[in-house]
C-alpha cells in the first residue's frame, strides 16, 4: 500500500535496522522503544489488522514473533508481546504488527492497571462475547 509506512519500510523505501527477514515476514527495531531492543515483526503482505489478517498470515507472522522472542530472552529478563487494533486501542500504524518488548527486572515499567467487576457484570459481558462466536464452555 502506497501510502503505508510499513509497507515503505518493507519495499527499503526507507531504512529500519532489520533483525529478521524471509518471504513472508519482516522484523525490524522500533523506532521509538519502550526498552532496547522493542522490535516490530510484520507480515510483508498489507493487511490492517487482526480482524482482517488472513490464517495462514498470522501464522507466518507468528512464527516469527516467537522465534525473534526467544532471542530477546537471551538479552533480557522477560518478554511483553503487544498488538494494537484499532484507534481506541492505540493503533498509530494500519498495517498489522506484533511489538516484543524487552522487560528488565525492576526496569519500573508498570503493567496496565486493573479493575474490578461488579455482580452480574462478568456473567454479562461473558454472554456478549459468546453470542457473537457461539461457544459454550
Ligand atoms: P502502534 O501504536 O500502531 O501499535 O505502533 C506503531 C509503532 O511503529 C510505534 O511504536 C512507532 O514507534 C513505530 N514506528 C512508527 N513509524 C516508524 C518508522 O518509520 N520506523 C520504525 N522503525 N518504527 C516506526
Ligand atoms: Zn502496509
Amino acid at each position: 500500500m502506497s501510502d503505508c509506512i510499513f509497507c515503505k519500510i518493507i519495499n527499503k523505501d526507507i531504512p529500519s535496522e532489520i533483525v529478521y527477514e524471509d518471504e513472508d515476514v519482516l522484523a525490524f527495531l522500533d523506532i521509538k522503544p519502550i526498552s532496547q531492543g522493542h522490535t516490530l515483526v510484520v507480515p510483508k503482505e498489507h493487511y490492517e489488522n487482526i480482524f482482517d489478517v488472513p490464517k495462514n498470515v498470522l501464522n507466518n507472522t507468528m512464527n516469527i514473533v516467537k522465534k525473534i522472542s526467544k532471542s530477546i530472552k537471551h538479552i533480557s529478563d522477560g518478554v511483553n508481546i503487544g498488538q494494537n487494533n484499532l484507534l481506541a486501542a492505540g493503533q498509530i500504524v494500519n498495517h498489522i504488527h506484533f511489538h516484543i518488548i524487552p522487560r528488565f527486572d525492576n526496569d519500573g515499567l508498570k503493567s496496565w492497571p486493573r479493575k474490578s467487576y461488579n455482580e452480574g457484570q462478568m456473567r454479562d459481558v461473558s454472554e456478549k462475547i459468546k453470542k457473537k462466536h457461539r461457544i459454550t464452555p
